[in-house]
């Protein structure tokens, strides 16, 4: 979330180079990205679209394309429902129907409306969020926001099954499987046969029955160690480490964070990420993530406890979980009729971790590139069908990804950054543009006075900062 910032002062004007992974788009950005303008539609001329007639083959009648989604987390489930919808076959594969999937769980006001949401799946609706500087300076951040606005707890297991129980609802067919490999069709058309041990619901401790599967498609929604990813040498990518305890703490407590959110900055915390109490139904998620400092996660959230102090003193821990995080996209991402999406594919956002919203659009631009491409499931698809979905998803977020790329490298260097950081906060105009951007997943047009008054106050900030670097360092020899 803090990092949401994208759209805001930080690193504006500056020159982004290409993204690793992600491909800018002939149109999208210009060399220089000024970030006001992120997101912000330019005028176009009128655009003639030819599009070439189908030359797939027709699959046989009373015969539908048939995709394998494995993986059933956001990506997986909101791809499954899509396709199923679209009138393509649509199998999920999910290892474990019970996943706790280690996460903080903060998702956007736009995703509760996009994918139809219930309320009483979200755990809490933040309509606070303190961000705290290294020397414990808290800035409130949620002051412009709406009566109407916030930002959605979930604990992922809710969520989860609930997107996966709405593809079956649709029509998907939901396997309780670990997928382990698959073959490569024997020949164009051909079917790729997916090997899988499958469970009787016991989960994935729970002895299995080997099992295959053909289909004409695979999806990669199986998360950060995607096996998927691996059978066509998407190839790897850098990851943090994160760390995550779910603490139960007194009623008392809990009223506290009932609708609060603490973000923690500082090298105690982590060297380059920041840590965060995110509030839940009856506890809340105590977190940090690392890339470059992985061996001391465990120092960072132990730091992480302090800080937060008597306001989770004698809370019970009732879950201590881990999970890697990918800091970028994968070089490949398709292959053939082969792809991935969410974190399969690497889609975290960089300084702000998030990625539900980001794993559940790529399933459903991936699901609907293919409902397109197979008009309705009745054609075989190829890869320049699932191509179409690359290209859609990297022109409308490539520029949110290399923006909180800068902001990380600029904010989250040094502890007088990272106070610098926290001091902008503390503006308006800045919180109005991080929660808007934030929370609708698009950028409003910013004001050019504003605008210019707070590059000034940036700077100001991040002089100030590298002087009080230059004391401490005067200071310590
Ligand atoms: C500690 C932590 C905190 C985070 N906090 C936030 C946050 O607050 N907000 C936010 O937006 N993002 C957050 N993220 C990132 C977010 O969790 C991920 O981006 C998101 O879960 C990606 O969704 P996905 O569907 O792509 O993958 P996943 O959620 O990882 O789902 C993959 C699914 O595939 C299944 N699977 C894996 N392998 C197989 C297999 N071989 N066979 C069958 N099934 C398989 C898994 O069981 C799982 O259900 C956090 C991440 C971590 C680690």
């Amino acid at each position: 979330m803090a990092a949401s910032l994208s759209s805001t002062a930080a690193g504006r004007h500056a020159a982004l180079p290409s993204y690793a992974g992600l491909r800018r788009s002939a149109d999208a950005s210009p060399t220089v990205v000024l970030l006001s303008n992120v997101g912000r539609s330019r005028p176009r001329l009128p655009q003639l679209v030819v599009r070439a007639s189908k030359s797939s083959p027709k699959l046989p009648s009373g015969r539908r394309l048939r995709v394998a989604v494995v993986g059933g987390g956001p990506a997986g489930g909101a791809a499954a429902e899509t396709l199923a919808r679209g009138g393509v076959e649509t199998v999920l594969i999910e290892r474990k129907l019970d996943n706790c999937k280690p996460c903080g769980g903060a998702i956007p006001l736009c995703m509760v409306g996009e994918f139809d949401l219930p309320l009483d799946i979200i755990d809490r609706r933040v309509t606070k969020m303190k961000m705290i500087s290294p020397s414990n300076v808290a800035v409130d951040i949620g002051r412009t926001l709406k009566p109407h606005e916030y930002i959605g707890m979930v604990r992922r297991e809710v969520l989860d099954s609930y997107l996966r129980e709405r593809a079956e609802k649709n029509g998907a067919t939901v396997i309780n499987g670990l997928f382990l490999r698959m073959d490569k069709p024997a020949g164009p058309g051909q079917p790729y046969v997916l090997h899988y041990t499958r469970y009787g619901g016991g989960g994935a401790g729970a002895t299995g029955v080997p099992s295959t599967l053909e289909v004409d498609v695979v999806i990669g929604a199986d998360g950060a160690n995607s096996r998927v990813a691996k059978a066509i040498g998407a190839g790897d990518y850098e990851y943090a480490i994160a760390f995550q305890e779910r603490v139960k703490i007194s009623d008392e407590k809990m009223e506290y964070y009932k609708d609060l959110a603490e973000m923690y900055v500082g090298a105690d915390v982590s060297s380059d990420f920041y840590a965060w109490v995110f509030p839940k139904c009856d506890h809340v998620a105590v977190g940090t993530g690392t890339v470059i400092d992985k061996g001391d996660i465990k120092r960072f959230q132990a730091a992480t406890r302090l800080r937060a102090g008597n306001k989770i003193e004698g809370g019970r821990t009732i879950r201590v979980e881990a999970h890697p995080i990918p800091e970028h996209p994968r070089p490949r991402r398709v292959l053939d009729r082969v792809t991935l999406v969410g974190d399969a594919a690497g889609y975290v956002t960089k300084c702000s971790g998030e990625g539900i919203y980001f794993a559940a659009k790529s399933g459903r631009m991936c699901a609907e590139a293919i409902v397109e491409g197979s008009e309705g499931g009745t054609r075989m698809v190829d890869e320049s069908d699932l191509r179409h979905y690359l290209d859609k998803f990297d022109k409308t977020y490539w520029p949110t990804y290399k923006v909180l790329d800068v902001l990380q490298k600029v904010f989250y260097r040094s502890n007088p950054a990272r106070e610098a950081f926290v001091e902008m906060c503390a503006d308006e105009y800045v919180q109005k543009m991080t929660f808007d951007s934030y929370l609708y997943k698009r950028v409003v047009p910013g004001s050019p006075l504003e605008d210019l008054k707070l590059a000034v106050k940036t700077i100001g900030s991040l002089i100030r900062a590298n002087a009080l670097r230059m004391e401490m360092n005067n200071l310590t020899g």
